[in-house]
Parts: structure tokens; C-alpha cells; sequence
């Protein structure tokens, strides 16, 4: 592993632990040469499912898409990001749990709110909010009496999608 500050070929581990969930090393190193360290992470290269939207079109699952939109309904939440991490990473093992190509996109959105709930209610109340488009203020209110029902995605209307476009 080359250093990234001065690019000597010879850097050596000097930590090297399981993540909480066991599916990711993450290891420190330092440089032979300049004395930095830094730090690396290996996991499994798994793959995931396809995802087809509403169109009919399919796209690959991006990490980086799913990540963004939790952060944008976690914005400014007190969530930390290791909490988000692992909700990403719910997600990820549950669609590789299904065994399939392709997964709806609208599953994905079931997914990413299903996670939020259990992490922060009003990052699920906005997701929610901008995946199902509520058409009025009786949606809304079914939305905030499933969350205090405990929510599962399973009564998710196929609507708006956030992973189109
Ligand atoms: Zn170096």
C-alpha cells in the first residue's frame, strides 16, 4: 500500500480491527519513509441487484445515490455517521439477501425508510414526505401514525421515486 502523502512504497499496519458489524477491516498504517498515517478499509466486493424504476429502465445500484439521499433527510439531525453507515449497510446486505438481478427502485425507497425510522423521526417524516409526494394532509397524517406505530415498509404506495432521474 503506497503512502498517499509522500507515495513510498513501504508503509506497515500498526492496527488492524473488525468493524461493529464484521463485514470490514479497517487498519492503520505509517509510513516507513515520512511517518504519516492513515487508514484503510477492506470489505468483500459483493454484487448488488440492479435497480429498475418506474420507466421500465434500469440503472446500477450507486452507493454514493443512496448515501446522499439519507444525508439530505438526515441533514443537520444528531445522527452520527457511523449510525448511517451501518443503516447503509442494512440496506446493502438486505437487497444481496434477496439473490436477485434486478430489485424495484421503489424497494429501495421502502429500505431507505425503514431505516430512517429507526434512526431519526423527522429525517423518516421528510424522507417519507418527498418519496411518497403527499397529495394532502391525510397522507401526511397516515405517515406520522405508522411512525408511531412502530413502521415497516411494507404499506409503502408505489409513488414518487427518489432514485429516478
Ligand atoms: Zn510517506
Amino acid at each position: 500500500m503506497r503512502c498517499p502523502f509522500c507515495g513510498a512504497q513501504d508503509t506497515r499496519v500498526i492496527d488492524s480491527r473488525l468493524s461493529q458489524e464484521g463485514d470490514q477491516v479497517r487498519r492503520r498504517r505509517e509510513c516507513s519513509e515520512c511517518r504519516e498515517r492513515f487508514t484503510t478499509y477492506e470489505s468483500a466486493e459483493l454484487n448488488l441487484p440492479r435497480v429498475v424504476k418506474s420507466n421500465g429502465s434500469r440503472e446500477p445500484f450507486r452507493e454514493e445515490k443512496l448515501r446522499a439521499g439519507m444525508l439530505r433527510a438526515l441533514e443537520k439531525r444528531p445522527v452520527g455517521s457511523d449510525r448511517i453507515e451501518a443503516a447503509i449497510n442494512h440496506i446493502k446486505k438486505r437487497l444481496l439477501a434477496r439473490g436477485e438481478r434486478e430489485v424495484p427502485s421503489r424497494l429501495l425507497g421502502e429500505n431507505v425508510m425503514h431505516e430512517l425510522a429507526a434512526l431519526d423521526d423527522v429525517a423518516y417524516v421528510r424522507f417519507a414526505s418527498v418519496y411518497r409526494s403527499f397529495q394532502d394532509v391525510n397522507e401526511f397524517r397516515e405517515v406520522i401514525e405508522h411512525l408511531e406505530r412502530q413502521p415497516s415498509a411494507d404499506d409503502t404506495k408505489d409513488q414518487t421515486d427518489l432514485f429516478e432521474g
